[in-house]
């Protein structure tokens, strides 16, 4: 489940991200009585088995049973907030009515590293472009976006969809440290449960790009990640 907000007097929406459907809007009948029969399983990150009924608008949830709770996740502050940015972003690309096999396991594999262990300090970078490859979006780290060079990328561009050379260098460009470029392709091709150590005032960098790179792709804030950055 992604989220949930209130609708009437006693009703929740509640939207999640299916492998199948795309983001589903459903409607959780009764769930703010004291006396619900849904109990707490309509929660944001669970994982939950749904029967609905088809309605004119929204489909009413009937049935629910739990997947996966990720109750070990919730226990921490730092892992819940990691969670959330997930969350966010697979909310902001995934559609309603279309398939989204690739993002939900990415989310499922992301939630569940989080109910394991503490964050890696580049799990959310390596969660976050994962998902703009999925949505065909993946930077270039490994040569240069304008001329396909390998060598003396120092520059960044959201417009231009990845690092740059000197000589290919847009206005407005960023200027990346020594060594970012090579930590942010290692960061992207590592799988979520086994990413390199690095060291921790790259991977706070590494984020800050990638994290206004799939802003600028969205056109929106990333609003979880602005706590999760302090
Ligand atoms: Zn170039």
């Amino acid at each position: 489940m992604l989220r949930g907000y209130p609708f009437g007097e006693s009703h929740r929406i509640v939207v999640l991200v299916s492998p199948n459907h795309g983001k589903l809007r459903t409607v959780a009948k009764g769930v703010r009585k004291t006396k619900s029969r849904f109990g707490g399983r309509l929660e944001p990150f669970t994982h939950v088995d749904l029967v609905l009924y088809e309605g004119k608008n929204l489909d009413t949830i009937t049935q629910v049973s739990t997947i996966n709770a990720f109750g070990e996740l919730r226990n921490h502050l730092d892992r819940v907030l990691a969670a959330s940015t997930m969350l966010e972003v697979v909310d902001a690309v995934v559609q309603e009515g279309e398939p989204s096999m690739r993002m939900f396991l990415l989310l499922q594999r992301g939630l569940t590293v989080l109910d394991h262990r503490e964050p890696h300090p580049d799990l959310v970078t390596s969660f976050l472009l994962k998902a703009a490859d999925i949505i065909g979006v993946a930077p270039s780290f490994e040569s240069c976006a304008g001329c396909g060079k390998s060598e003396g990328l120092k520059r960044f561009s959201f417009a231009a969809g990845g690092s740059l050379c000197e000589s290919c260098r847009t206005p407005g460009a960023y200027s990346l440290r020594d060594g970012l470029v090579p930590h942010l392709a290692a960061v992207a091709a590592a799988d979520l449960t086994a990413l390199p150590d690095t060291n921790p005032s790259m991977s706070s960098e590494a984020l800050g790009v990638t994290r206004r790179f799939m802003e600028h792709h969205l056109e929106r804030e990333l609003k979880s990640l602005v706590m999760l950055d302090g």
